[in-house]
């Protein structure tokens, strides 16, 4: 483990004093919100169970104030922040930790598969730890879960009302199909609430830290998950129309009204429940039953 070097970045006094000395200006479109509270980075690491053999890839390292105490924790970290006009202050506040490396570019348009091999082949553990950009949320998360990579955890700080929705439980009023998606790769769990009045500057929403421990195979068995994933998409689209109205008007047609009640009552599932009582499993069971129906390909 390394020395702590220095003074933390994550205090308000230290922040500001970077981001003056570098003539700094925070972009709202890009989601910079900094942290600067040292024991919620602390909580954040803690719940990602980090160690000299693990690995970690932060997405937005801003000025480096997480970054610093995983490079203190892990093995290694690879950083990837969008914004070039981060990377020599970057290059300065994270200059005492040799096993940080700094990636410039979008996350959404990196090839992640390749950069773990490329950068981090030879570590078992890896996991994703960040504070993210809040206008992409999801659209990471999402990324980060459908392309399989080899992760054991992602633990990040969102928005609360996004990871009150990731955890959600079927019949409550968070659950859509973003829980059904997270659930299927994934076990989640809100670790903490965190305070606005810790960033600057303070985001208008409040905060929490989700950990999903990925699974080693998907929660349910499903013949095509494209089809499970339309199929559970369609399902809420409306949320206050019954599953048979949802499924006629989003995934099937009028005329097929018929079959589709088929389907259901053979798996067992009344076609005037609506999409936000069903599990998981009856997700799968009622996608594998229209495939074997060929009414989904
Ligand atoms: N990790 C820092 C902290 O906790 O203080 C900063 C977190 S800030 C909420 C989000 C960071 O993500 C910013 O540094 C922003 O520039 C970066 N960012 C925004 N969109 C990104 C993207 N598409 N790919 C990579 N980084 C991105």
């Amino acid at each position: 483990m390394m020395e702590q070097t220095g003074k933390d970045i994550a205090t308000p006094s230290r922040t500001r004093d970077i981001v003056e000395k570098h003539g700094f200006s925070f972009k709202k479109s890009l989601g910079q919100n900094f942290l600067t509270d040292t024991n919620i980075l602390h909580n954040i690491i803690d719940a990602a169970d980090l160690s000299e053999e693990s690995a970690a890839i932060e997405i937005g390292p801003g000025i480096g104030a997480l970054t610093e105490q995983l490079g203190r924790r892990a093995g290694k970290v690879v950083a990837i922040e969008i914004d070039q006009r981060l990377l020599p202050i970057l290059a300065e506040t994270l200059a005492p930790y040799p096993n940080i490396e700094v990636v410039h570019g979008d996350v959404l348009e990196l090839n992640l598969h390749k950069l773990i091999e490329e950068k981090l082949s030879g570590f078992k553990e890896i996991s994703v730890v960040a504070n993210l950009p809040y206008y992409v949320t999801t659209a990471i998360l999402m990324k980060l879960l459908e392309e399989r990579l080899p992760l054991s955890s992602i633990v990040v700080m969102i928005q609360k009302e996004v990871a009150d929705r990731i955890a959600a439980k079927p019949g409550s009023k968070d659950y859509g199909s973003l829980s059904v998606a997270a659930q299927f790769y994934a076990e989640a769990q809100v670790a903490m609430i965190v305070p606005a009045s810790v960033f600057i500057p303070r985001p208008n929403v409040d905060s929490a830290v989700i950990k999903l421990k990925i699974r080693d195979k998907p929660a349910v068995d499903v013949l095509d998950e494209a089809c499970f994933f339309r199929l559970v998409r369609a399902s809420f689209a409306q949320r206050r129309k019954t599953l048979l109205n949802n499924l006629q008007n989003n995934l099937f047609t009028k005329d097929q009204k018929e079959q589709i009640i088929q389907v259901l009552e053979q798996v067992g599932i009344d076609p005037a429940r609506r999409g936000e009582t069903l599990g998981l499993d009856e997700y799968a069971a009622l996608t594998n039953a229209f495939i074997r129906a060929k009414m989904l390909q």
